[in-house]
């Protein structure tokens, strides 16, 4: 699979498009409210063939539902299906059900083999309508799905996924390790290996405080409102490229490292309590997503162990608990076998070892099992 992502070229007609996302977003929340109403009355699930019936019904009488192509339809429902489901398995961890978006939070609309056709060059029909794009890449494989998607400035953008399959002739390095992520250094792994959190992470986020507050002195609706609105919108478009560049990069040179990457399994909720906010800044679960996919590419493997063993507290040498140990604390000394430890490549020693046991890793020594944190 391969995402290529176009970006759109200005024009009149591309009102449309915004039309067919704003009328998903009407579909979107109208499958919700019947979701909740269908609950609320029979306490059970609506079934998604039914909903599919129901509203290609609704869709012959709106006319502006008739904006969107009905695999688009489809796609919505299955999304919202897919997230009551996540929702039904895992909402004792907190996954909440899928609910009502604002308009313009509502971003794209996804079309699967039918409702659009790829023409010469920088061209695409969708609909019945032409619109125009930069080819920036060749096109490679056959296509699954296209969405179109716009950002908060308003842009719009091709997503086209493709089932090519790159040809990677595996490096098999023979290598694997544990890693622990912390807020200077974004990762340091079982073999010492640290890296650190880009320091365009900082300025960008200084940049941010101040176009906040910039647009807070604004007066709400006003053109320089909106003004400094867009600017503010830029930057976060800005952060989010930037870190994304860097976490492929990163990910692509940690897959032709290692062949095996071994992390704990996050639970942000708990991270964020503890650690507040900064958590979500670094964003290690978007890393975590882009190192599997790179990672499956190249016939990698990304393992994670359970995140209750005390990958911190556990001594790597003599695997003593320290209870005592506190989240400041970036060093500390075993008081049984007096070993000193760096806390996060002690951290990452322990999970490369836990990890190494479950996969069953050559080489490894026998683990003690976790006892209560
Ligand atoms: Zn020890």
């Amino acid at each position: 699979m391969k995402t290529y992502k176009f970006k759109l070229y200005q024009h009149q007609r591309n009102k449309y498009l915004h039309y067919s996302i704003n009328a998903s977003a009407s579909i979107y929340n109208h499958c919700i409210a019947l979701h909740k109403r269908y609950y609320k009355m029979f306490g059970k699930h609506l079934n998604q063939y039914r909903l599919m019936k129901h509203i290609a019904k609704l869709r012959k009488r709106k006319k502006y539902w008739k904006q969107v192509g009905s695999q688009a339809v489809q796609d919505i429902i299955q999304r919202i299906e897919k997230a009551y489901k996540l929702f039904f398995k895992q909402h004792q961890k907190g996954t909440r059900p899928p609910n009502f978006k604002k308009r313009r939070k509502y971003k794209s609309f996804t079309l699967k083999q039918a409702g659009y056709k790829f023409l010469s060059e920088n061209k695409i029909k969708i609909g019945n309508k032409l619109f125009k794009f930069s080819l920036s890449r060749k096109i490679e494989g056959k296509i699954k799905t296209l969405t179109v998607k716009r950002n908060s400035l308003g842009e719009l953008f091709l997503l086209v996924v493709t089932d090519y399959q790159q040809e990677y002739i595996p490096v098999v390095t023979g290598k694997s390790a544990g890693w622990d992520f912390g807020l200077k250094t974004f990762l340091t792994g079982s073999d010492g290996t640290k890296i650190k959190s880009p320091l365009f992470f900082n300025r960008l986020r200084n940049k941010l405080k101040a176009a906040n507050r910039s647009l807070s002195r604004k007066k709400k609706g006003s053109h320089n409102w909106y003004r400094a609105k867009d600017h503010l919108n830029r930057i976060y478009e800005e952060i989010s490229n930037q870190r994304r560049d860097w976490f492929w990069k990163l990910a692509n040179k940690l897959t032709n490292e290692y062949d095996v990457l071994i992390f704990e399994d996050l639970n942000l909720d708990g991270m964020k309590r503890l650690w507040g906010r900064k958590v979500s800044d670094l964003s290690w679960a978007s890393f975590l997503e882009v190192l599997e996919t790179v990672a499956a590419n190249k016939g990698k493997l990304v393992h994670y162990i359970d995140r209750f063993y005390p990958s911190s507290k556990t001594c790597s040498c003599c695997s003593y608990i320290n209870q005592e140990l506190s989240l400041k604390d970036r060093e500390w000394t075993c008081i049984e076998c007096n070993t000193s430890l760096d806390r996060d490549k002690n951290a990452a020693i322990n999970i490369q070892r836990v990890g190494a046991s479950t996969l069953k890793l050559g080489d490894v020594r026998q683990v003690q099992p976790a006892i209560s944190a």
